[in-house]
């Protein structure tokens, strides 16, 4: 089967200059999207086809569509930046074409190829170019490939129509006042993912499960919610959007992927990043009695977050049935804040791009 080419359709009326603008002062995060998206359809038998580039417009759905009730459905989070010299590059998407196959194998779906997933992200922004904010700030268009079960009827089997879409949303800075940390609460009773499980995979189905607890931590006053593993309830894994990492004084460790968390770039990047800047960065394991031990007597200096949306993000407070702590003096550390800066640096184009991470347009 061969991969089709993009035909390109584009809006005959996308917002004038002025009221783009307008949109982008204040972008906030997925409110907003640009004047096209791409569809590709899978058919069984047939493969990738119609793939186009067309107007952003509702979608019209059978009311027995298959992913309304068995939730066959995938998705993805990358970012364009706006470089120095007025350019357009994605950070990493060849990852995301990886994952994204990793989510599709996971739920019984086809699979798109890395350049097909590339060329629809590239096509959208290329299209949608005027979306990307100007250089300076850390504000970015988000792009949102996604996937879903386009058969009609209540069996259930793997679908055997698809279609994929790329869709995009200008994000404002994710902190426009200065970084803040975000309080966590750590959920003891409810787990997101089982081993055997799909934690691992990009699925809506993760999500749906982490909206109660997500309430919970809301009652709690907290940000986040940190899940631990689903057999001991021991082993910290990650938050509902973003992976964690422990900072150690010079030493950085990040839970291992053990298939009920989310691989993410972000998290895979900064294991190098950190290596570059002379850190000792790990894979390991890190138990909840640890986490609070090691903020108590001191070794554990800096907790964050990291994931696309907020690169990465302090942890202050941590709640939990056992206690509360806090981690350093509850402000972001040094270390969060310098490989928050470098790994940004690298995505707007400030810093060499050693690695070969940013994909231009
Ligand atoms: N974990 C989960 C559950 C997520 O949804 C995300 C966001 N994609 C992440 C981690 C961070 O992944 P990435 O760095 O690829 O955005």
């Amino acid at each position: 089967m061969t991969t089709p080419t993009i035909e390109l359709k584009p809006s005959a009326h996308p917002l004038s200059d002025a009221e783009r603008e307008a949109v982008l002062a204040t972008p906030g995060f997925g409110r907003h999207f640009t004047d096209n998206m791409v569809t590709i359809k899978w058919t069984e038998g047939r493969g990738w086809h119609d793939a186009q580039l067309a107007p952003y417009a509702p979608l019209s759905m059978d009311p027995a569509n298959m992913t309304l009730h068995y939730a066959q459905t995938i998705f993805e989070g990358l970012k364009a930046y706006r470089q120095p010299d007025g350019t357009v590059a994605t950070f990493r998407p060849d990852r995301n074409a990886r994952r994204f196959q990793a989510s599709a194998r996971r739920l019984a779906m086809p699979e798109v190829p890395t350049d097909l997933f590339i060329a629809a992200c590239d096509a959208l922004v290329a299209q949608d170019r005027a979306w990307v904010p100007a250089h300076g700030g850390e504000e970015s268009l988000y792009l949102r490939p996604f996937m879903f079960a386009t058969e009609v009827g209540l069996g259930v089997r793997p679908a055997n129509e698809y279609l994929f879409m790329v869709i995009a949303s200008p994000a404002g800075a994710y902190f426009p006042g200065g970084v803040k940390p975000v309080s966590i609460w750590l959920s003891e009773d409810r787990v997101r993912a089982v081993p055997g499980g799909m934690g691992d995979a990009k699925t809506g189905g993760n999500y749906a499960a982490s909206l109660l607890a997500q309430k919970e931590a809301a009652a709690q006053g907290c940000d986040q919610v940190a899940y631990l593993d689903a057999v001991e309830h021991r082993w910290v894994e990650e938050l509902g959007g973003m992976n964690l990492y422990f900072v150690y004084g010079n030493r950085i460790v990040t839970p291992e992927l053990t298939g009920s968390l989310l691989a993410g770039i972000t998290r895979d990047s900064l294991l190098t990043v950190a290596r570059d800047l002379g850190y000792e960065a790990e894979e390991g394991r890190v138990s909840i009695d640890q986490w609070k031990r090691d903020t108590e007597n001191g070794t554990l200096t800096e907790v964050f977050a990291c994931g696309t949306a907020a690169v990465i993000t302090p942890v202050g407070t941590v709640k939990s049935r056992g206690g509360e702590w806090t981690q350093g003096d509850g402000g972001p550390g040094d270390v969060t804040m310098t490989l928050r800066r470098a790994l940004l640096d690298i995505q707007r184009g400030i810093a060499e791009d050693k690695h070969a991470w940013m994909h231009r347009l």
